[in-house]
């Protein structure tokens, strides 16, 4: 079962969605990676979701990623003594280290390492942005605000503090418990929600360990600032424009979302586009067009992936949002224009032999016309170099490793098939024609494209690019 498209889908399993038939159906659809959401359900929940989309792996036959999650740190007001108040423009509200239950003038914010952080003139949102207060003083145990723009404010709704680096790790003690479990359950991909700066990534990746690769949400305006460094560190990125869109004005979300996904291709690290792509699908089996404008808008940039969230989660239609974006990349990836852009965007290769050959590999591709582009790679590593290169043809990526064949569904292009470990010239060609006709990418007659490396079985270091015929 093969896919007529380079770019991906990660669709959120949730309520709407967690059934095996489910499951299934949205792989069909077009789901080729399944979030987890730990924000929500239980660990039951999530254990029963990764035993059933490992049942639909072994059922179609073809690698399924697994991505985790992580709530990260959300800040959260405490309760009210009436259950709410409404915060009226001008007035003050302060924010203190009482857990008693608040009123019109005072909440609990259970975060003692904020208080040390504000400074006056610092802007506090409330509830995904809908009431803003602006610092007016600030003691190590509370911070006196002055509403600015007010609203109804209920028990536990989110603060949000744009403009600051929290003192806190982007791993809480629930994310360290959940992301324990996660690792017994063998996902592929960890997220980690609000990421402020580099040394974030680092203390994930001490506790992870190699047993997964990590995905980077970019919802804190600050992580824009070290942008290059918290590329480098991790294994792809999260545009994560839900929260980021809370901390950012409107108008500021479309150019950071393209200097991100630029930032990514040049690196050549997977990047995902998230959050509200066809919102109204929750509700609606179809969306509007300005949705289906802005998956495209994603397409035509590059990206990898592009994300379903309460769409595929817990709205009325998952399914139908899954076909609908399969529809829009489609679409999107035949337009004459799509081509121009990837080629006109074609970046320089790094002054490595793997770059060389995946270079090569693409050009000597369009040359002959060959459609596809066979890797042989254990740890995905060349596969990533041959999908930076975002080449017209298909990219057919045979590893031995099962971790590799499943972390590949989140790149671009990428067709991840599990195969033997190949120890000759003529086993390399002979297996690479046989899986290129067997998973629909060439038939008889066909030339494909071969890279691997020598001495083989030893693993890194491609070296070598063969053009191979399909004989009978
Ligand atoms: P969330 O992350 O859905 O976990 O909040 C995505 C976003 O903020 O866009
Ligand atoms: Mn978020």
């Amino acid at each position: 079962m093969r896919r007529f498209r380079k770019a991906k889908i990660v669709a959120t399993l949730g309520p709407s969605s967690s059934s095996l038939e489910k499951i299934e159906e949205l792989f069909k659809a077009g789901a080729d990676v399944f979030r987890l959401n730990f924000s929500h359900g239980s660990h039951e929940d999530h254990e029963e979701r990764v035993r059933m989309i490992r049942e639909v792996e072994k059922n179609i036959k073809r690698p399924i990623a697994i991505m985790m999650d992580l709530q990260g740190p959300k800040l959260r007001v405490g309760t009210f003594a009436e259950g709410k108040i409404d915060l009226k423009p001008n007035q003050k509200f302060r924010f203190d280290l009482n857990p008693e239950p608040g009123n019109s003038e005072r909440v609990y914010l259970p975060h003692p390492e904020i208080f040390s952080a504000l400074k006056p003139e610092t802007d506090l949102l409330l509830d995904d942005g809908k009431i803003r207060l602006k610092v007016l003083s600030c003691e190590k145990d509370n911070a006196e605000t002055l509403v600015i723009n007010g609203g109804e404010l209920s028990n536990r709704k989110g603060v949000n503090v744009p403009s600051v680096i929290l003192p806190i790790s982007a791993l809480t003690e629930k994310d360290k418990k959940d992301l324990n479990f996660g690792l017994g359950l063998g996902v592929d991909w960890i997220a980690l929600s609000f990421v402020q700066k580099p040394e974030d990534i680092q203390e994930a990746k001490n506790i992870i360990q190699g047993k997964a690769k990590i995905i980077a949400k970019l919802e804190k305006p600050m992580a824009i600032q070290c942008l290059e460094e918290i590329i480098k560190l991790a294994d792809a990125i999260m545009v994560a424009r839900g929260d980021l869109g809370v901390e950012m004005m409107p108008e500021e979300v479309p150019s950071i979302q393209k200097k991100i996904i630029r930032a990514c291709r040049f690196a050549g690290k997977p990047v995902v586009v998230a959050t509200q792509m066809l919102d109204s699908m929750i509700y609606s089996p179809s969306p509007t067009r300005a949705e289906a404008s802005d998956v495209a808008v994603a397409i035509y940039d590059g990206v990898d992936a592009v994300m379903l969230s309460a769409e595929s989660a817990s709205g009325q239609y998952p399914v139908e949002a899954v076909e609908m974006m399969d529809r829009i990349i489609s679409k999107t990836e035949q337009d004459p224009v799509y081509r121009e852009m990837m080629d006109s965007s074609h970046l320089t290769p790094l002054k490595t032999v793997a770059d060389a050959i995946t270079a090569s590999a693409r050009q000597v591709a369009h040359i002959i016309n060959a459609g596809v582009i066979v890797t042989f790679s254990e740890t995905g590593s060349t596969t990533l170099r041959a999908a930076r290169e975002r080449p017209e043809s298909s990219i057919l990526a045979l590893t031995p490793n099962l971790d590799t064949a499943r972390f590949l569904p989140l790149v671009w292009g990428a067709h991840a098939a599990l195969t033997e470990k190949v120890h000759s010239f003529s086993q390399m060609v002979e297996t690479a024609c046989r899986i290129a006709v067997a998973e629909k990418f060439a038939v008889h007659n066909d030339q494909i494209i071969v890279t691997a490396g020598v001495p083989f079985g030893a693993s890194g270091g491609t070296n070598i690019l063969r053009v191979a015929r399909i004989e009978e």
